[in-house]
């Protein structure tokens, strides 16, 4: 079949999508310059990496691969239930957290049920919107914030799904409880608001919302999280909901049988145990957060506040020639120009090592 006939039978949204844009793998930096030093800083992974508890248990739990997973992960639903104080029917498990996103936007929106989203909102609920056909409300940010009198005034009857990154990627900011209650209280209750709490690890503010006591009251809200950041799972592609026990029958109705893999179901587990290793890991990223912001403030370079394990600075000049600098010197961080961000970068936050390497390699370039 050629191009033009494809083009003609593909459904409206997807012959137009710009898919994803990773952060650069490191393998793929050593191919294509033969570095053999490089270190990542794009993803917003874990630099401690995965515990060595969660190792020990895949090499513990004599994988039997060629049984399919648990469909329903039984013991990681008890787990997740116990370690939020809810009812399991709140549950649903996703590859990823992303797949959780696009499941709830198949099950509830469509070409006449809109979304709304921020300016600067993470770009994965336009890309799973499009690919959908669903429209998408893009509403102002007001500085680099979200503006949600704004968002309230955007959402109709007909809107389905606003989604709000709490803290947001990749802007680090969050909407406080105060600002969550009053988008809930404005919504009406055919619309979900969807918080993806990927960083809620990381958020350490007095008034940062608690999205699991709200629920009681607002039925419409919904909650992701991840195993792919504090956890230190990115790889093995693991995320969850928590929302009301009707939402997650629907999702869990379209959710493909054996969506959570063997080893990402004991991964998971395991990791839920090693509440050291997730202590570490924030306390590394404070500290981490600190060295950053001082090394900013020092090369007079503003960067916006994070709540989350990345920082993004703003070059005062365009930021891609920069980018591409650093990767000659083994550094890959994430240039924002898809976000409409052309002098930001968006660092993860490394281990002090790491962090180091890219100050002294960022004041380099800049000072020439
Ligand atoms: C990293 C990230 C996720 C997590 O995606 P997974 O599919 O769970 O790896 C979700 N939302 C935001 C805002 C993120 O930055």
């Amino acid at each position: 079949m050629d191009t033009l006939t494809v083009k003609s039978i593909i459904n409206p949204g997807i012959d137009t999508l710009n898919p994803y844009q990773p952060g650069k793998p490191i393998e793929e930096l050593q191919r294509e310059y033969g570095l053999d030093d490089i270190i990542k800083l794009a993803s917003n992974e874990n630099p401690l990496g995965t515990s060595q508890k969660v190792i020990q248990a895949l090499e513990n739990s004599h994988l039997s691969l060629s049984h399919y997973p648990d469909g329903a992960c039984f013991n990681l639903k008890s787990r997740l239930a116990h370690k939020h104080c809810i009812d399991e029917q709140k549950l649903t498990l996703g590859n990823g957290s992303d797949s959780l996103l696009a499941m709830l936007t198949q099950c509830f929106a469509n070409s006449h049920r809109p979304i709304v989203v921020s300016e600067y909102a993470f770009a994965s609920y336009h890309l799973i919107a499009q690919s959908f056909n669903v429209p998408i409300i893009e509403v102002p940010a007001k500085g680099w914030q979200h503006d949600v009198r704004a968002m309230a005034d955007a959402v109709d009857k007909s809107t389905a799904i606003v989604f709000i990154a709490n803290p947001n990627n990749p802007t680090g900011c969050y909407i406080n409880s105060e600002e969550l209650e009053y988008l809930l209280s404005r919504i009406p209750s055919t619309c979900l608001l969807v918080l993806d709490e990927a960083y809620l690890e990381y958020a350490q503010a007095a008034d940062h919302p608690d999205s699991l006591a709200l629920q009681a009251k607002y039925p419409n809200l919904v909650t992701t999280r991840t195993f792919s950041k504090a956890y230190a799972l990115a790889g093995l592609r693991i995320g969850y909901s928590i929302s009301s026990p009707d939402i997650a029958d629907v999702l869990n109705r379209i959710r493909l049988p054996f969506n959570i893999s063997i080893p990402a179901q004991i991964a998971a587990i395991a990791a839920l145990k090693d509440e050291e290793h997730l202590k570490k890991s924030i306390r590394i990223n404070q500290q981490g957060k600190t060295q950053l912001s001082q090394a900013f403030d020092r090369l007079g370079l503003p960067y916006i506040e994070s709540h989350t394990n990345f920082i993004s600075v703003d070059c005062q000049t365009e930021a891609q020639p920069i980018y591409e600098e650093l990767l000659t010197r083994g550094i890959i961080v994430r240039p924002l120009t898809p976000y409409r961000m052309p002098q930001h970068l968006r660092i993860s936050i490394g281990l002090a090592e790491e962090n180091q390497r890219l100050i002294d390699e960022l004041d380099n370039i800049l000072r020439r």
